[in-house]
């Protein structure tokens, strides 16, 4: 009788647990832009009945909006863009440690935080690209390899002001060294056809129109200039495959430390590492899925394979400073 009543008493427990769950909700701060988060927030609120309430802002103003909110905030998700910025996040004691067998199988170690405090969801290759016209693939080696002689006046590159950038060095600095990086990024700077651009997008139309012949872009940026001009002249090339990989970089995520819906937090954010969201997470921005299980879309896998740099992508946080400093020694605007 008593084990009978027990089992009632499970059995009307989930019963109320349904509605209360229903009418739950998670609160998310995202740089990613809203049209690459909603539709897979729509899906999971049909899914599950959570509503997710969110804001958009660029990474820098959310970091300081949770900080400056301390244990107040609404927000129970942080998501944001370049492991640069998830480890700055992370180091500013916003972001809470997660114990998550689903999110330590779904995303491999070296995509997420060493202790646990974000994840990254989607992966973007910074690559080589080059016009075809002038260049031949035979003649590109590696990142290193833009700095001898022969791309004297050749090469375009984007502002060292941003994170993609300072990641890059960063993991470079990991890999080689301050005194060969420094070497490295001299090269670049002596090599540069013009002064660096704001965006990748401008670098890539420079490269297209024979102002450049090479530069360093992230692989969505190229994904989304090719969609909309599929002849331009420009094409991908992957460095460094038999010396460390293709620098790559992630988009990911983490439950703040003071989340009112934690519980739920965490159930989003191993959803969002499952199959079912990362084909969509991926895909809306033609970037390569965290999880190892999920394709790229089509469009993303005519670039072809390549090795990637299996360096914990943390690491780009952790030497962010010394990058900055070294590119600015090295003339690096
Ligand atoms: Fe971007």
């Amino acid at each position: 009788m008593k084990k009978y009543l027990f089992l009632l008493g499970l059995a009307f427990a989930s019963m109320i647990a349904v509605p209360a769950a229903a009418s739950d909700e998670v609160v998310v701060y995202s740089a990613r832009k809203e049209h690459l988060i909603k539709p897979l927030f729509d899906a999971y609120t049909e899914k599950t009945g959570i509503v997710i309430r969110y804001i958009t802002d660029k990474a820098g103003p959310l970091l300081a909006r949770l900080k400056a909110e301390g244990a107040n905030t609404p927000a129970d998700m942080l998501i944001t863009v370049d492991a640069g910025n998830l480890w700055q996040a992370a180091e500013q004691g916003v972001l809470a440690r997660i114990d998550s067998p689903v999110l330590e199988s779904n995303i491999p170690a070296h995509l997420r935080a060493p202790d646990n405090r974000w994840f990254g969801l989607s992966v973007r290759a910074r690559t080589i690209v080059y016009n075809p016209e002038r260049v031949k693939p035979g003649e590109l080696d590696t990142y290193e390899g833009l700095a001898e002689p022969t791309w004297k006046g050749r090469l375009c590159l984007r502002t060292s002001k941003k994170v993609y950038n300072q990641s890059l060095v960063a993991m470079m600095i990991e890999r080689l060294g301050l005194e060969k990086t420094e070497a490295v990024v001299r090269g670049w700077v002596d090599n540069l056809a013009t002064v660096p651009f704001s965006n990748d997008t401008k670098t890539m139309q420079v490269i297209a129109a024979g102002q450049c012949d090479v530069g360093i872009v992230n692989t969505y940026y190229f994904g989304r200039l090719q969609k909309k001009q599929p002849n331009i002249g420009l094409a991908l090339f992957w460095p460094n495959q038999q010396a460390g990989g293709v620098h790559v970089n992630v988009s990911g995520a983490g439950v703040t430390a003071h989340a009112k819906h934690r519980t739920a937090a965490v159930k989003l954010l191993e959803w969002l590492s499952t199959p079912e969201a990362q084909e969509m997470f991926a895909g809306l921005n033609l970037e390569y899925p965290a999880n190892p299980a999920v394709k790229p879309a089509a469009a993303v896998s005519a670039w072809g394979g390549f090795q990637e740099d299996r360096l914990n992508v943390a690491q780009a946080g952790r030497l962010q400073v010394e990058a900055v400093m070294l590119m600015d020694r090295a003339g690096y605007r």
